[in-house]
């Protein structure tokens, strides 16, 4: 794809306009490209990718938050990768989690033997674990959604899961997946976390898996960062883009979409997919039509996860190892990771870059959070870390358009089209399930899909 001035665009070279090209709107461009059609990529910004980028700070190699990816050898985007980049990019997988409740340590039991020898609770809260644990393992999808307007705690209690580590320790888990606390976090998108249902088999299946444990991991970092992963994206996509191109209304006549507004200057087209919140699309969706505009205000008020980062870039190696840390109690809840220990390329020789990441604390400032994340155990637990700081940067961002909370699981999106007739809508708030780019994926599969078939039948 090649970056070209508003001026020079001549939209009927186009079979579809993406508005916005962020992680929605690449996924969906990239997938549209190998399906033979060329697509436009109209972004606001000076850049592509959205909150899914990365950049250089003082020798060190940032990404827009700390991007682990979940799942990169299965699921809807790793297919996308596997698919469309050849060859696909190489991750480097994670070397497990250590959950830290004080000054013990542990990972998740991966079966029965392993849950009655966990270290972090007492006996009573093994057992009960186990309990649980026997129960999620098993649990079909079918069961999971019926769980949907109920809180993860909610489930927990009303299944006398009630330990407060183990709660705890599941709280950081499900923090990550769902962007929000176990008294929020949706129980059917908590369980589905837990169970990990892309990998669901059979009863039997599960069973084994249960008594034998698995301590396989299918999370990694991407070798390249997430600035390498949006520039191969960007290459294998056929058609053009523009930045600094502000989509300001999105025009609908007689049912059907007939083109964009962008700084002022129309582009007719009857093709477009929208990768812009969810939330700004009222203001910006020119319909007359009631039933198109109460569909946009309906599905406007999706609540979205914030995250913060640290990053710190030491002037030695002091971690030096690929674990998936999470520092559970002392609380807030922090994940530790050693980037450069995945990905040397991203850090000067002999040097170590480190990310600790945090769900936002409503009401506290930046600093205050920064102040928060930098104590509370930190340097107790992780001796040397604060003593090496070269480089220090923060970042304050939404993560996802859509935490996974009653009302806004993926069983409670809008899904690919919207009542207006060749108009799509793809992100993260539209469809999908999981942690941000695998929601990215889904709903661009989905995207992707209605419009080959609308296409076909017209
Ligand atoms: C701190 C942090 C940590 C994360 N960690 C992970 C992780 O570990 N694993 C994981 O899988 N995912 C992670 N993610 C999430 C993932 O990166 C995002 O969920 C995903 O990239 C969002 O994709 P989206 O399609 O919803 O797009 P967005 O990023 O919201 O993109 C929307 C695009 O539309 C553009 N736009 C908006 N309005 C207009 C307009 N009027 N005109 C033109 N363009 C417009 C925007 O500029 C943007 O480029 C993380 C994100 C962050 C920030």
């Amino acid at each position: 794809m090649e970056q070209i001035s508003l001026d020079d665009v001549t939209p009927s070279d186009y079979d579809v306009i993406t508005a916005g090209g962020g992680a929605g709107g690449l996924l969906t461009a990239l997938a549209l490209s190998h399906h033979g059609k060329k697509v436009l990529v109209v972004e606001k910004e000076d850049r592509l990718g959205g909150v899914w980028h990365g950049y250089w700070i003082d020798g060190f190699r940032v990404d827009k938050g700390l991007h682990v990816i979940t799942r990169v050898k299965r699921g809807a985007f790793a297919r996308f990768l596997q698919t469309y980049l050849s060859p696909p990019p190489e991750f480097v997988l994670h070397d497990g989690w250590l959950f830290r409740v004080h000054d013990r340590v542990g990972t998740i039991p991966s079966s029965f033997g392993e849950t009655l020898r966990w270290p972090l609770t007492g006996f009573k809260g093994r057992l009960g674990l186990a309990r649980i644990g026997a129960k999620i393992k098993t649990m079909k999808l079918e069961e999971m959604r019926t769980y949907k307007d109920v809180t993860f705690l909610e489930f927990m209690r009303s299944h006398n899961a009630t330990n407060q580590v183990m709660l705890d320790v599941m709280q950081s888990a499900i923090y990550m997946a769902a962007g929000v606390s176990i008294e929020k976090a949706s129980a059917y998108e908590a369980l589905r976390t837990l169970k990990d249902t892309d990998k669901e088999s059979s009863k039997i299946g599960s069973v084994k898996r249960l008594l034998f444990g698995s301590s396989e991991y299918d999370e990694g970092y991407v070798i390249g960062g997430m600035s390498g992963l949006v520039q191969r994206v960007t290459d294998a996509i056929n058609g053009d883009y523009v930045l600094n191109a502000d989509v300001q209304s999105i025009h609908e006549e007689d049912g059907a979409v007939t083109g964009i507004t962008v700084n002022g200057q129309r582009l007719e087209h009857n093709n477009i997919v929208s990768n812009i919140p969810l939330w700004a699309m009222p203001k910006i969706v020119n319909s007359s039509v009631a039933e198109v505009n109460s569909f946009f205000e309906r599905w406007s008020t999706m609540k979205p996860t914030r995250g913060i980062t640290l990053w710190l870039g030491l002037d030695r190696v002091v971690i030096g190892d690929r674990k998936n840390r999470v520092l559970v109690h002392p609380t807030p809840n922090r994940w530790i990771v050693s980037i450069s220990s995945f990905d040397p390329s991203c850090a000067p020789e002999g040097k170590e870059l480190v990310a600790i990441a945090m769900i936002t604390i409503p009401g506290k400032s930046t600093e205050e959070q920064v102040e928060i994340m930098k104590s509370n155990g930190l340097t107790k637990y992780y001796p040397g870390l604060l003593d090496h700081v070269e480089m220090e940067h923060v970042q304050v961002s939404y993560a996802t358009r859509a935490a996974l909370i009653p009302g806004q699981t993926d069983l409670d999106r809008p899904g690919p089209r919207t009542p207006v007739k060749g108009f799509y809508i793809v992100g993260t708030d539209t469809a999908g399930s999981g942690v941000g780019l695998q929601q990215a994926a889904q709903s661009a599969d989905g995207v992707v899909h209605a419009i080959l078939e609308d296409t076909q039948s017209t």
